[in-house]
């Protein structure tokens, strides 16, 4: 299997996880790691992992459509400079913008809140409004609130209407979230500080009732060896910031999976742990931080930023995303197009794989099947948020046919 690029690792942070230690005992047959030959990953002769470090048992997604309980599409709003993150007034009231994170607005969420809300809190303004109650705003509300100041979020739509409950749900930070050729050079610094300063905070939901935010295994599953050229990209293909290497020292790294210790089909596999943000419980946990505080919300849809300016508020942190576009008639956001196929959870699913285009999450409320192939470029400037079924019988039909050939590898 080649070298994992930037692009690669971007799509791999999504994954498949599972099981205990310890070698074979109690395994299903074929589930558990095969024996190591010349036809697994090219590494025969080398020991399998360790007793303390092996994978155990592997519970298969039940990949049929007749599990495949609904599709979602969702926005990214990506810029190619970055995220917003600059002020202005309006009349009387400093606007506080936070919005364009492309892929990685939960990922980053925590770390351009405590910006934007440093801004705000400038002249330590007694009341804040938040616009906006996705991944951004609710998180800027509650560093808000944390600062000491009475804030409501004004949107149109709470948390599990917005594009934010239809994301992914992993740790992506880098995904999406500016051009290497367009971002200001002192944006990988500002990245970095936005990406330490949530894993930080990350680590505050690990481990809470419900599972909010956990560690989950990813695997690679690849057919090609190790330094297989790629095909060069199409013509047109842009390139996305690649800024991981900033942050290897708290990220967990894909490392090659020995021969003997393979469970999978594929011969070759690469092995990481990410978060995993179950965005179910996770945005509840939000909202219910949200209000305990005292914060409330307010259902409103502005239409122009003057309507801003009405607020009894005076400081307002605007968090539309994709909408900025219209609200703010802001065309330096592309839409990058996404999709998920949910299939029913299975408690036992707590990993996460990346096989064949198709990227697989087992999240507490649903596993996420999403087709990848095309890299970052999948989606680039579409915003058609209507749903494809066919794309997403596709991905089910990927992973089915690699638990097929797992099946296939079982029985000899
Ligand atoms: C398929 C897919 C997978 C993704 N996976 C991940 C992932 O795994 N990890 C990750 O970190 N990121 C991921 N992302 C990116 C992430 O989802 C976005 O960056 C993030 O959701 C942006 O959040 P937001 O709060 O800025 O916007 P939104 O979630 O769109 O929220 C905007 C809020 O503003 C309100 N609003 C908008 N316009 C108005 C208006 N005119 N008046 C009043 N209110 C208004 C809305 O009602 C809503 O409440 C993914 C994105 C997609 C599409």
């Amino acid at each position: 299997m080649r070298p994992l690029n930037g692009m690669d690792r971007r799509r791999l942070l999504g994954g498949l996880g599972l099981i205990g230690l310890s070698g074979c005992a109690g395994l299903p047959a074929g589930l558990a790691p095969r024996a190591a030959s010349g036809a697994v990953s090219g590494a025969g002769t080398e020991p399998g992992l360790p007793f303390w470090n092996a994978i155990g048992p592997i519970a298969p997604v039940h990949a049929t459509l007749e599990r495949l309980f609904d599709i979602t599409v969702c926005i990214r709003p990506f810029r190619a400079q970055g995220p917003r993150l600059d002020t202005e007034t309006i009349g009387d009231t400093l606007i506080v913008h936070n919005y364009g994170h492309g892929g990685s607005g939960w990922s980053l969420s925590w770390g351009s809140g405590t910006i934007a809300v440093s801004k705000a809190m400038a002249n330590s303004p007694h009341e804040v409004a938040v616009v906006g109650c996705g991944a951004l705003g609710l998180t800027s509300a509650i560093l808000a609130q944390r600062a000491g100041a009475k804030v409501t979020i004004y949107a149109k739509d709470l948390l599990p209407q917005t594009r934010s409950a239809r994301a992914t749900g992993t740790w992506s930070p880098d995904s999406r979230i500016a051009l290497a050729d367009r971002m200001a050079a002192s944006f990988p610094a500002l990245w970095e500080q936005m990406a330490r300063t949530s894993f930080k905070e990350y680590r505050n939901f690990l481990g809470l009732p419900g599972s909010p935010v956990e560690f989950t295994d990813r695997y690679s599953l690849s057919d090609a060896a190790p330094g297989h050229p790629s095909p060069p990209p199409p013509p047109g293909t842009l390139e996305f910031a690649d800024l991981g290497d900033r942050i290897r020292d708290i990220s967990p790294h894909f490392t090659p999976v020995p021969a003997a210790s393979n469970p999978f089909p594929t011969p070759y596999v690469r092995r990481s742990s990410q978060l995993v943000f179950n965005v179910a419980d996770y945005g509840h946990t939000l909202m219910s931080d949200f209000l305990l505080a005292g914060g409330k919300f307010e259902r409103r849809e502005f239409h122009s930023p003057a309507e801003l300016a009405t607020l009894p508020q005076k400081v307002v942190i605007n968090c539309p995303g994709y909408a900025a576009r219209t609200l703010w008639k802001d065309e330096t956001i592309t839409p990058v197009r996404g999709q998920i196929a949910w299939l029913i959870p299975q408690p036992e699913v707590n990993y996460g794989f990346y096989y064949r285009g198709v990227s697989v999450l087992g999240r507490r409320d649903g596993i996420v099947v999403q087709t990848v192939a095309g890299g970052d470029m999948r989606g680039y400037g579409d915003d058609n948020e209507t749903p494809d079924r066919a794309e997403a019988e596709q991905g089910v039909a990927t992973v089915a046919e690699l638990y097929r050939r797992w099946e296939k590898m079982r029985r000899g």
